[in-house]
C-alpha cells in the first residue's frame, strides 16, 4: 500500500529541515518497506519567483490529492514588498482554508535533556507532554462584521466578530476526545463563558459531545485565562486542552515557551474524515518560520520539522510505533549531548542540521533494529 507524501519545504531554513526528513522517508522506504510516494512542489516566497504566486494551481491539486502534505517554511526580507495577495504566508493561508484544516495540534513536550533550558523551574517541566487542540479556521480572526468605522468625531471604531456555531464546537471537540484516548484520556476544555456568549455555547457544546459520545474521557472546563496561568503554575496537570482560535494562539505559545527553543516545536493541522476513506486532509509543519538570520548556514535545528513528520506518522498514517520511535530518537540523541546551536548548553557537542539530522536517523535505525 502507498501513502503519498507532498513535500512543500518552502524558504529560509524551510529546505535545510525538509532534507533531513527526506533522508528519513528514504530510509523508511527501503529498510522498512514503509510505502510512501513523495512529491515536491513550491510554496512561498520560492513559489512566487517561480510563478507569480504563494502557491500554483498545480501544486494546490497535488495538496488536496496528498495523504499529508509535509510544510516547512515561508517568508523572509526578500519578499517584503510583494503585493498582499501573493504574500509568502499566503501560500499557508490558502492550503489552511482549501484544505479545511480546523484542528490545530500543538504538542509541548519537554525532553527530559532540555528541561534546564526552560524559563519555568526544571521539576515543572521535565517530562512535560501535553497537546493543545486550537480550532483553527473560525472564531474572532474570521467574523464579520470585522471593520474599522471613522465615527466622524475625531474617533474610529475598531470591530471584530467572535463567532462559533455548535458544529464546528463539536467536531474540534470530537478531535480532542479522540485524541486523549490514544493519550492519558484527560481533556480540559478552556473558553471565557462568565463574560463571552460564544463561551457559554462553547461549554455546552463540549459537555454534551461528551455526554454522548465521549464519557468515558475525563473532562474539565477551566476558565481561558485561569488556564493561561496553570500552565505556567503547574503544566503537568494538563493532558490535552481543547480552545478556540484566539485563546488556542496565545495558550499554545505559552504553552510551547516552557518547553525551550522554537526548533523543537512541531504541529499538525487536521481538516474532517473523509466520507469514504474515512481519513483527515493534514498538513504538518514546524511552529518556527524561515529563520532568514540562520538560513543557508546548515546550522538550523531540524528538530521540529523532524517531530512533525513523527506526528505525521502517527496521525495520518497510523505508524504508532514508528512516530513512539522517531520521538524517541529525538530524546536519545538530546541525552547524549548532541546539539544545534539553538539549545546548545555545557558540556554538550554542537552540531550543524544535516549532522542533527544523521544522529536521529541512526539513533532511529539502532531502535528499529
Ligand atoms: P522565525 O521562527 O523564523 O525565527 C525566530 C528566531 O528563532 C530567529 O532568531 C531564528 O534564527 C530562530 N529559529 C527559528 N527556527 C529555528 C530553528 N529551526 N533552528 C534554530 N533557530 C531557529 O520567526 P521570525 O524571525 O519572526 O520570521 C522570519 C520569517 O518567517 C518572516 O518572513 C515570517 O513572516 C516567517 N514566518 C513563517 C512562518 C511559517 O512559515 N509558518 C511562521 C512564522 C514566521
Amino acid at each position: 500500500m502507498s501513502h503519498s507524501l507532498f513535500l512543500l519545504p518552502g524558504d529560509g531554513i524551510g529546505p535545510e529541515a525538509m532534507a533531513e526528513v527526506v533522508k528519513i522517508i528514504d530510509h523508511m522506504n527501503e529498510a522498512l518497506g514503509a510505502g510512501f510516494v513523495t512529491e515536491q512542489g513550491l510554496v512561498g516566497g520560492s513559489a512566487y519567483d517561480a510563478h507569480g504566486a504563494a502557491i500554483s494551481e498545480d501544486d494546490m491539486a497535488k495538496a488536496m490529492n496528498a495523504d499529508a502534505v509535509l510544510f516547512g517554511a515561508v517568508g523572509g526580507p526578500k519578499w517584503d514588498a510583494v503585493p498582499y495577495d501573493v504574500r509568502p504566508e499566503a501560500g499557508l493561508l490558502r492550503l489552511r482554508k482549501d484544505l479545511e484544516l480546523f484542528a490545530n495540534l500543538r504538542p509541548a513536550i519537554c525532553y527530559p535533556a532540555l528541561a534546564n533550558a526552560s524559563s519555568l523551574k526544571p521539576e515543572l517541566v521535565e517530562g512535560l507532554d501535553i497537546l493543545i487542540v486550537r480550532e483553527l479556521t473560525g472564531g474572532v480572526y474570521f467574523g464579520e462584521p470585522k471593520t474599522i468605522t471613522d465615527l466622524g468625531n475625531g474617533q474610529k471604531r475598531a470591530i471584530d466578530t467572535q463567532v462559533y456555531d455548535t458544529y464546528e464546537i463539536e467536531r474540534i471537540s470530537g478531535v480532542a476526545f479522540e485524541l486523549a484516548r490514544t493519550r492519558k484520556n484527560r481533556v480540559c476544555s478552556m473558553e471565557k463563558r462568565n463574560v463571552m456568549k460564544s463561551g457559554v455555547l462553547w461549554n455546552q457544546v463540549v459537555t454534551e459531545t461528551h455526554k454522548a459520545k465521549f464519557s468515558d474521557v475525563v473532562l474539565d472546563h477551566m476558565l481561558a485565562d485561569a488556564g493561561g496561568m496553570q500552565l505556567v503554575r503547574a503544566p503537568k496537570q494538563f493532558d490535552v486542552i481543547v480552545t478556540d482560535n484566539l485563546f488556542g494562539d496565545m495558550l499554545s505559545d505559552v504553552a510551547a515557551m516552557l518547553t525551550g527553543s522554537l526548533g523543537m516545536l512541531p504541529s499538525a493541522s487536521l481538516g474532517a474524515p473523509d466520507g469514504k476513506t474515512g481519513k483527515r486532509k493534514a498538513l504538518y509543519e514546524p511552529v518556527h518560520g524561515s529563520a532568514p538570520d540562520i538560513a543557508g548556514k546548515g546550522i538550523a535545528n531540524p528538530i521540529a520539522m523532524i517531530a512533525s513528520f513523527a506526528m505525521c506518522l502517527r496521525y495520518s498514517f497510523n505508524k504508532v510505533e514508528e512516530a513512539d520511535r522517531l520521538e524517541k530518537a529525538i530524546a536519545n540523541v538530546l541525552d547524549k549531548g548532541i546539539r544545534t546551536g539553538d539549545i546548545m548548553a555545557e558540556g554538550c557537542t554542537q552540531v550543524g542540521t544535516s549532522e542533527m539530522g544523521d544522529a536521529i536517523l541512526a539513533e532511529f535505525k539502532a531502535l528499529s533494529a
